[in-house]
Formats: C-alpha cells, structure tokens, sequence
C-alpha cells in the first residue's frame, strides 16, 4: 500500500501547477467529474493499491471517462481483479538486479532506475507493484553502488535511464547522473525512456533538456499511445529536445480501447512521424496484476499490423514485441510474410502461418 498524497521530495523536479494540479486521488476525480459518487468507495480501494496520478495536460484531453486517454489513467475497481496468468513481475526484472536500481539483462546494455516517480500512473504499467509518488528514489549510497557496478562492467556500453520516468528528476540531478556515466569510458549510448514529453510537456523545460547534454549517443524514447497525446505543449517539448540534436523513438503498449483498431494505430505512429518521432517498439501487454481489460490476443495485433502494411510508411513502422515473462528479454512477434519454404505471404490475405 502507498500513500497517494504523498507529495513529490528531494531531488525530484516539482513542476506540478497549482492552479491545475495532478488529480491524484477518488476524491479529486470525483470532483473533475471523471468518476460517479457510487464509484468513490471502489475507486478509493483502487487508489489504495496502485498510485494514481492524472496530469492536467492529459485530462485536458479526455472527453469522457472511457475514451482512449481516460482509460489509461482513471483508475477501474477491475484492477484488484488478478487473473490467473498476471504477475507481480511480469517481466522478471527483479532476479536480474545485482544492485539496487539496476537491471541487467542482455550482454551490452543494463537498466538503471533513478527513481520510480511518474508524471502520470498508467492502469496496465507492468511495474504497477513498484512505481508511486513516495517512492525508489535511489540515496546517494545507492547511486554509487549502481555507478560502482557499471563501472566495473565495461561489457555494458549502452545504459537505459528507465523508472518511474527519469524526466521527473531535477535538472541538476539528472545533469549529476548523466555526466557520471559520461564518464565512463565504456559508455557509448544513454538512452532516457520517458512519458514525460506527452504526459506533462511543460515540465521538460529548457533546463531540463540540457541535462540531457553528453558528448556519448543521446537517445530519447517518448512513450505514448494514442495520436491525441500529441498535443501542441507536446510539440514544443520534442522539439526542446532535438534542438540539441538527441534523436527521438516512439514506443506504445497495444491497449483494448486505446488503441486497438488499424485506425487508431495509424493515426498514432502518423502523429509521431509528424512530430520526428520514429515509431520504435510496439509492445504486447505484459501480464501485469489486474490488467487485463487492456488484453489484445496476439493474433489480433498482428492482423491490426497487417492492415496498416502497405498504407503506411515503413518509416512509420515500430517492431511488434512481447516480453517473455520470467525475464527471458523481448521477441519481435510481428506478422511473418516469408514462408519456410521460401515463398512469401501477401499481406492482409489472411493465410495466417
Ligand atoms: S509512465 Fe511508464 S513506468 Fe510510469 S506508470 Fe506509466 S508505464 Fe509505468
């Protein structure tokens, strides 16, 4: 259990607005009229088990609850609902940390969790058992314990800056980590996966953006899933960032009623391609506890992908992928058009291998 009140401490950046601050709790959606009076006392056993947190510029955008960005974030009794299949640790990241903060799963790259804060709580986030408001900042010991275990791992040449939502840390401390990694002469690429740039564009401010400066290759992955998140704040914040020259990736989660419709992907990965966003993994949902009214079968996603081959650009084309749960790391899973015995497949003529 956590408390969803807690507010946000120490070294991470406050920037909520008070005029227009996250709706954090039953109470406050109640009152912005994002949940009936019947739902509160359901809603409040929800809050009480997985933080929420509704960033003023994704309510802007929602038009009714259930809509593609309400789902993703009004919390649903339906999720202290844990199917047989769910997982605390769907994708396993927890036997694969030698030190706190840490995960280390391929040969050449490794995760480092500064913190597990978030600008918004996402109802299918596979880390739902860890991330919140009062949480996983890492002490200063235990940043030097993970610098010290990166430093004696020189096979490990690209670092994943991951969370929780690195963009939720202030300037100066993301500066600090960046620039002790920068250091490292093994370090060739930091990638910076975020939700920040859609989900609270005005706090990617230009001081931020500049924490992100390191003479190594500067890679960020904005995570967004639905063509509305792209908004004009979002724009500007993206473009923050490239004026510095970091490339920025897209990635998305395939969600029933988000985004589950060959329209509402194209109109996604189109949005990015609009903003220079380069679609880059689309993933299956993890089984994560109490998320299972975002499942899309397999075979469905890629008859979704199907339909998009040919009528979108490749440049628009992301990798379809699931985590193998138990830790075993991420497949493409995407539609197959080459046959084993060397003859290919139309697409979207529905002979499914
Ligand atoms: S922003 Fe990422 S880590 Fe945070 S709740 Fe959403 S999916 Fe989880």
């Amino acid at each position: 259990m956590r408390d969803a009140k807690a507010a946000p401490m120490g070294p991470i950046h406050a920037a909520d607005d008070d005029a227009n601050p996250t709706l954090r709790n039953a109470e406050a959606l109640l009152a912005a009229g994002l949940i009936q009076p019947s739902a509160l006392a359901a809603v409040a056993a929800t809050e009480a088990r997985y933080a929420v947190a509704l960033s003023a510029a994704m309510r802007a955008l929602i038009r009714t609850p259930d809509d593609p960005i309400g789902r993703q974030f009004i919390p649903d009794p339906t999720e202290l609902i844990v199917s047989p299949h769910e997982s605390l640790d769907p994708i396993g990241d927890d036997a694969l940390s030698p030190v706190k903060g840490v995960v280390h799963r391929y040969a050449d790259r490794a995760l480092l969790k500064p913190l597990l804060v978030c600008p918004v709580y996402c109802r299918f986030c596979f880390r739902r058992e860890h991330v919140g408001p009062d949480g996983g900042v890492l002490t200063d010991a235990e940043l030097q314990a993970a610098y010290a275990w990166f430093a004696d791992h020189p096979e490990v040449t690209e670092i994943i800056l991951t969370g929780g939502d690195p963009l939720m840390l202030s300037p100066r401390r993301l500066a600090d980590i960046i620039g002790t990694l920068s250091g490292m002469p093994h370090v060739q690429t930091i990638r910076i996966h975020s939700r920040v740039p859609v989900a609270d564009p005005e706090r990617l401010t230009e001081a931020l953006a500049a924490a992100m400066e390191t003479d190594r290759s500067m890679w960020l992955v904005v995570h967004a899933n639905h063509a509305r998140e792209f908004t004009r704040a979002a724009g500007a914040a993206l473009r923050r960032v490239r004026a510095l020259g970091i490339p920025v990736l897209g990635q998305s989660v395939l969600l029933r009623g988000v985004n589950d419709s060959a329209a509402a992907l194209e109109a996604l990965f189109r949005a990015m391609i609009a903003h220079r966003v380069k679609p880059y993994y689309l993933h299956q949902l993890d089984a994560a506890p109490g998320t299972a009214r975002f499942h899309v079968p397999i075979e469905e996603g890629r008859a979704l992908l199907e339909l998009l081959r040919g009528r979108v650009t490749g440049l628009a084309w992301p990798t379809y992928v699931l985590d193998i749960p138990g830790g075993l790391g991420k497949v493409p899973i995407g539609p197959e058009y080459l046959r084993a015995d060397g003859t290919v497949r139309a697409p979207g003529s529905g002979d499914a291998d």
